[in-house]
């Protein structure tokens, strides 16, 4: 059988490598835009995870022809009923002001000063996959955690150097790679999602 391809439809580094080492045991060639010179920058205004998700797989698979996976993702905090939610990427910003990751941290932190703790809050993390004829699935991941008022740990990206995991003591960026590619949102949702892929390999 010929080695199948899949596109990682986004433009996130730090996405990327997560998702390379979560479907590694696949069997896939995993693609990059860069990879095949695809520059395409999809507008997220989706009222859900699913929609920016689905846009963005079918984006790329019309651009690409290839079986395309795409990842919408946020932090929801329940003492500010779910922001940033869908914003996740872009808190605490506005036009022409972009607010870097530690930027957005503290923006977070300052907003949570009048509420008291624990800060309970979940990552969510929604899967789109796009065939080649453009049909979806979408599979979902959750996980629950705080968030704590000083950084700790080093790994991850955005929000993980104050995202608790309660029951481990940890932050999400004091998880190893493998660790955080066990709990997180995303490895959950990625791996319901390879059942699928597998499927359509098989076609
Ligand atoms: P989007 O899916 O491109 O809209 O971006 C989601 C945003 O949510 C990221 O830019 C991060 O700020 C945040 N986020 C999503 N997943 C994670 C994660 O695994 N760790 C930390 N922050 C995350």
């Amino acid at each position: 059988m010929r080695t199948p391809t899949i596109l990682l439809a986004t433009n996130n580094k730090d996405k990327i490598v997560e998702l390379q080492d979560l479907l590694k045991d696949l069997n896939a060639q995993l693609l990059t835009p860069r990879d095949i010179n695809l520059e395409l920058d999809v507008i997220e205004d989706g009222l859900t995870y699913a929609e920016n998700a689905s846009k963005k797989a079918i984006a790329f698979a019309q651009a690409s022809n290839l079986i395309c996976l795409a990842d919408d993702s946020g932090l929801e905090v329940d003492a500010l009923n779910g922001e940033p939610g869908l914003y996740s990427a872009r808190y605490g910003s506005s036009d022409g002001n972009k607010l870097s990751a530690p930027e957005r941290r503290k923006y977070l932190l300052s907003k949570l000063q009048i509420h008291p703790r624990p800060w309970t809050a979940r990552f969510k993390a929604t899967i789109a996959i796009a065939h080649t004829n453009y049909q979806l699935q979408i599979t979902e991941g959750i996980c629950e955690g705080e968030i704590i008022p000083e950084e700790r740990g080093a790994g991850g990206f955005g929000y993980d150097p104050i995202f608790l995991f309660p029951e481990l003591g940890k932050t999400m960026a004091e998880l190893g790679t493998d660790e955080k590619n066990r709990l997180s949102h995303r490895a959950r949702a990625v791996t319901k999602s390879k059942e699928i892929l597998k499927s359509l390999f098989e076609v």
